[in-house]
């Protein structure tokens, strides 16, 4: 959303197209942010967690992509600025110099902020299209959200089996 531009919301269907929009920048930026995450963590197990949740990452871009296709739009992208700033935050700490436990604990604390954001992203969105009678669009949300969740799950098994205990 621009500052020249003032959005317009009147039909269920602008919004939830906006709101795939939103989500498909997302995922865009976070396909250039994961590489990056797996490549300054130390524990095996958290490196290859951001990789198996980059590849993902890669098919949730495609999910997107399958229901702009599907509604007779072009995929676009609509800044999101919330994770502009997520992704800001993980900078920083790929950025941090320190233990490397610590680091880790640091890593995986930005990338939960980013899991839970996207989560409550396509929750909404899943609603809207079950809303809109689109249960093609509503399975596809609904596969991506089982996804953020089962990663964020994941994230949390690390941190609390090896990485927290090692930074303590
Ligand atoms: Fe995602
Ligand atoms: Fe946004
Ligand atoms: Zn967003
Ligand atoms: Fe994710």
């Amino acid at each position: 959303m621009g500052l020249f531009s003032t959005t317009e919301f009147n039909s269920l269907d602008e919004l939830f197209l906006h709101q795939l929009k939103d989500l498909y920048d997302a995922e865009n930026r976070l396909t250039d942010a994961l590489p990056k995450m797996a490549e300054k963590a130390s524990h095996a197990s958290l490196k290859n967690a951001f990789q198996n949740h980059l590849q993902e990452t890669e098919k949730q871009v495609e999910r997107l992509e399958m229901i702009f296709q599907s509604l007779g739009q072009e995929s676009e992208r609509v800044k999101c600025d919330a994770m502009v700033g997520l992704i800001a935050e993980g900078d920083d700490v790929i950025n941090a110099k320190g233990d490397a436990d610590v680091l880790d604990a640091a890593l995986i604390a930005a990338a939960q902020r980013v899991e839970h954001y996207e989560m409550s992203g396509y929750g909404s969105a899943r609603a809207f299209a079950q809303r809109l009678g689109n249960t093609y669009a509503a399975e596809l949300l609904q596969q991506t959200l089982d996804e953020e969740s089962a990663a964020d799950e994941e994230l949390t098994g690390i941190a609390e089996r090896s990485v927290n205990p090692a930074a303590v």
